[in-house]
């Protein structure tokens, strides 16, 4: 089911990916938070900190971490970043414009071996290795979301963690984690797996901010590789299923035209189906500046760091259905996305005033964005003609939203 919905979970830029005869990872790492008694040897590593914001709730804390560097490998790691940490604060971009905002830590992790493409999760500290991407087929950088959470909370504070790869290769990419999107003061739980950007030896300060964008604001890709996006039939409260801000589905580009006039094919690395503000940005290519509807969205995100948010307003509700609703047949899957940026959502869906879900809790790797997707309904069992789906989404400061779509079953 999940290939139709648009994830923000797995996001990446074009890159090299020639890693020879490397072995996909083994298994999914991640998911839970081991303790310092399960992997002592984490809880020691030294933590190197500029701190140019003392407020740490106020600042935005890039915690770097290392995997697959040997104790000899050390000074290199610690060369790199500091060299990244730099990069970041002399590239024109929002780093350098906003300079006692971010803090910087490194954390010297050592690992036992080097081997980050033989699949085996277990002999580098951080669970790192690589597994084949379905959409490009590349090779993708992947690590432990429980033990760089464990990692980086050496240092004072983590808002974003960035895992530095001991590799010459493999796409770096961005996780959003899951906790609020934006800083808050309702409902805003901590994290249990943090924001976390997975780069290589390859990898500049360009990219590094690329994917900063990814996991730190949400935004998402403009490039494209091949494809058509699918997103399916898509029916939400806002008008447009995709809750990033610099993607839509409205070849018009409606919702940014406030700031840029039209839309240009292609974003989420996809070719045709989905439309970017269609100037030069970052998101689309790393060397660029960010066009202004990216720069937008992180001037938001930066001001919330600051001061944050009290409520972002009813959540957005939008109904998913795996065929499209006037001429139904068969086997019919529909889903409720349920998208707050600061509390969890809980979803219902009917179907002609007949519950299908109710309650339900979001399955997503973010906690307050509700992914639920009802059991698959056999259409040959209703009445041909029409038929009315409604969808409810209730965040968690009471706040509600509806959405309805007409199908017309015709089997
Ligand atoms: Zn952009």
């Amino acid at each position: 089911m999940r290939a139709w919905i648009a994830m923000l979970g797995v996001l990446g830029t074009a890159g090299c990916d020639d890693l020879g005869d490397a072995e996909p990872c083994d298994g999914y790492g991640g998911g839970t938070i081991p303790s310092c008694n399960d992997v002592p040897e984490l809880c020691s590593s030294p933590v190197t900190s500029t701190v140019l914001q003392p407020d740490l709730e106020r600042a935005i804390d890039i915690v770097f971490v290392g995997d697959g560097f040997t104790e000899a490998e050390l000074p290199a790691y610690r060369d790199r970043v500091d060299d990244l940490i730099h990069r970041l604060r002399s590239i024109d971009d929002y780093v350098a414009s906003h300079p006692i905002r971010f803090n910087f830590h490194r954390v010297d992790v050592i690992s036992p071996t080097s081997h980050l493409t033989n699949g085996d999760r277990t002999d580098t500290a951080l669970g790192g290795c690589v597994r084949r991407d379905s959409h490009s087929g590349d090779w993708w950088l992947d690590s432990d979301g429980g033990l760089i959470s464990l990692a980086a909370h050496r240092a004072p504070d983590a808002d974003v963690v960035v895992d530095l790869m001991n590799l010459d290769g493999g796409r770096p990419n961005a996780d959003p984690g899951t906790g609020p999107m934006v800083p808050s003061t309702v409902g805003n739980a901590a994290p249990i797996i943090p924001r976390t950007v997975r780069i290589s030896l390859e990898d500049g300060g360009e990219t590094v901010l690329h994917e900063l964008g990814h996991a730190l604001f949400g935004l998402a890709d403009e490039y494209s590789e091949g494809g058509e996006y699918h997103p399916a039939w898509a029916f939400s409260t806002d008008g447009d299923p995709l809750v990033q801000p610099n993607v839509t589905l409205d070849r018009h580009g409606r919702k940014w035209r406030a700031l840029v006039d039209g839309a240009e094919e292609g974003g989420l690395r996809y070719d045709e189906g989905v439309y970017h503000p269609g100037r030069s940005c970052r998101m689309r290519n790393a060397t660029e500046p960010f066009c202004p509807v990216c720069k937008d969205r992180i001037q938001h995100v930066l001001d919330a760091f600051a001061q944050p948010l009290a409520n972002d307003g009813p959540p957005r509700c939008a109904i998913y259905l795996s065929q499209r609703p006037d001429q139904v047949t068969g086997a019919l899957s529909a889903a409720v996305i349920g998208y707050d940026e600061n509390v969890a959502v809980l979803g219902s869906l009917r179907l002609d005033d007949e519950l299908v879900l109710d309650g339900t809790r979001g399955t997503s790797p973010r906690s307050f964005e509700l992914f639920a997707v009802t059991q698959v309904i056999d259409t040959t069992a209703l009445a041909n003609g029409a038929h009315a789906f409604v969808a409810r989404c209730l965040d968690g400061t009471g706040l509600v939203s509806e959405v309805s779509v007409t199908i017309t079953i015709a089997n």
